[in-house]
């Protein structure tokens, strides 16, 4: 049995910035990283975005080349899905048997799409995004496509919806509450969301749901609303949330939500086992120590960076400025902070010309900014989320004055 410093259980965002920060911090163990998926660790986001369009290839979305692997000597275990934790022996046991022991272990392995369940959500050309085979099967179906069903209305359904409007495909988006994004942003970001992929012809359709999906010869044909509607579908995209993947670590007798539980050092309920990125449910400092799973780039690279930290002796506890982004047609959404439980929340800038912020505040105190097209409020914002000063919302309001002119002391 080959048994390894630090194994870091998915090669995705965390798990690839796990690796790359542990060298940076000059760990010279040996690194091995277990992926299920036959590729290098790639980014995610432009799966719904330039790469679904056609714009980047696989190569210009690889997180490293091959050869920079290579030489900081990470061993990287692809088509290699882990079943099982022992944390008493310190062991992985892959879906082929094989055994590998280690000494620290980084559990980064997001999660799963959720699937449909209603009837006939097994059939042909029902689709998820998470992972490039996912990307690669809609685009070898779509040129036979005209009619794509998207469901769900937050930023994957919504980026698929900008790209396929692109490619000229009719597009209606099925969302079961009564606005676009309603768990991610405030009321003026959906109203104004709604419009624009109206205006680019999405058919969208709020409090819908759907009943059923009716197929030909196997293949989706269409489906069938709550309301009793129905509509002709080639191809159907869910984008719904997903299930994060913790079986191996629930079963291992770690500590398990919403997520594998981790502290503030990310680290879980079993010794020497962290766990990273869309998996782990953390008290977040920026939600008002509200515990949650945060599904973000940001969230992986960062505590990412903090477990190696940690590994290499310097305890570090991850408490980063949450960061998002979103693009759509052309329109670059930025998000930093967390709005969760915001009381207050202020317009700047100018919604016509579709360049605006919109600033979320608790107790007076400014939380989060979703910037639309407006990239200095972004910038200057997180300033404002990190001082925790209180500011006057009218001031907040005056797009004339910049941002950072607001910060008291
Ligand atoms: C289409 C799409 C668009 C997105 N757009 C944005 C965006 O614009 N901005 C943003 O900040 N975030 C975006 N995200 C979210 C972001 O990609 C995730 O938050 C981030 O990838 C989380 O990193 P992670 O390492 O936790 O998980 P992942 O990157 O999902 O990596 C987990 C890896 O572990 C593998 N794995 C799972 N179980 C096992 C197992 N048992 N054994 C071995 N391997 C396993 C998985 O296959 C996967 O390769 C997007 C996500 C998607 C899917």
């Amino acid at each position: 049995m080959s048994i390894y410093d630090v194994i870091i259980v998915g090669g995705g965002h965390g798990g690839a910035q796990a690796a790359i920060a542990l060298r940076q911090a000059k760990f010279e163990g040996s690194i091995a990283v277990f992926s299920n998926e036959e590729f290098l660790p790639y980014e995610r986001p432009p799966l719904s975005k330039e790469y679904f369009a056609g714009e980047k290839t696989f190569e210009r979305i690889l997180i490293r080349p091959e050869s920079f692997w290579q030489e900081r000597h990470i061993d990287i275990h692809l088509n290699s899905r882990v079943n099982k934790v022992d944390s008493d022996l310190r062991t992985i046991t892959l879906a082929n048997g094989k055994h590998y022991g280690f000494g620290k272990l980084i559990w980064a392995t997001g999660g799963q799409p959720r699937w449909l369940t209603c009837p006939g959500a097994e059939l042909k050309g029902v689709h998820v995004i998470r992972n490039r085979d996912d990307v690669d099967d809609i685009l070898a179906n779509l040129h036979d496509a005209q009619n794509i069903t998207i469901i769900g209305g937050g930023y994957i359904g919504l980026e698929a919806a900008a790209v396929l409007r692109k490619l000229d495909k009719n597009v209606v988006l099925v969302e079961a509450q009564d606005r676009l994004l309603a768990r991610v942003a405030g009321q003026e970001i959906s109203d104004f969301y709604l419009k624009e992929h109206q205006e680019h012809g999405v058919d969208v359709r709020l409090n819908e749901g759907l009943v059923s999906i009716e197929g030909r010869e196997g293949c989706v044909s269409n489906v069938t609303l709550k309301s009793g509607e129905t509509i002709n579908s080639d191809l159907i995209i869910t984008g719904i949330g997903i299930v994060p993947s913790i079986n191996a670590l629930r079963d291992a007798g770690a500590i398990c939500g919403n997520g594998v539980d981790v502290d503030a050092l990310c680290r879980t309920s079993l010794p020497d086992i962290f766990a990273i990125g869309d998996c782990a449910s953390h008290a977040n400092k920026y939600a008002a120590g509200t515990v949650m799973r945060v599904e973000s780039v940001q969230n992986a690279n960062d505590m990412a960076s903090a477990v190696a930290k940690t590994i290499t002796g310097s305890e570090t506890e991850y408490d980063a400025v949450p960061w998002f982004w979103s693009n759509q047609y052309d329109l670059r959404l930025q998000t930093v902070g967390l709005s969760v439980g915001y009381d207050d929340v202020v317009m700047r800038g100018d919604l016509g010309a579709r360049k605006f912020s919109l600033i979320y505040l608790r107790q007076g105190k400014v939380i989060a900014l979703d910037c639309v097209n407006a990239t200095k409020d972004y910038v200057q914002g997180r300033k404002l989320v990190l001082s925790n000063d209180k500011i006057d919302p009218a001031l907040l309001a005056d797009s004339n004055i910049p941002l950072k002119e607001m910060q008291v002391g």
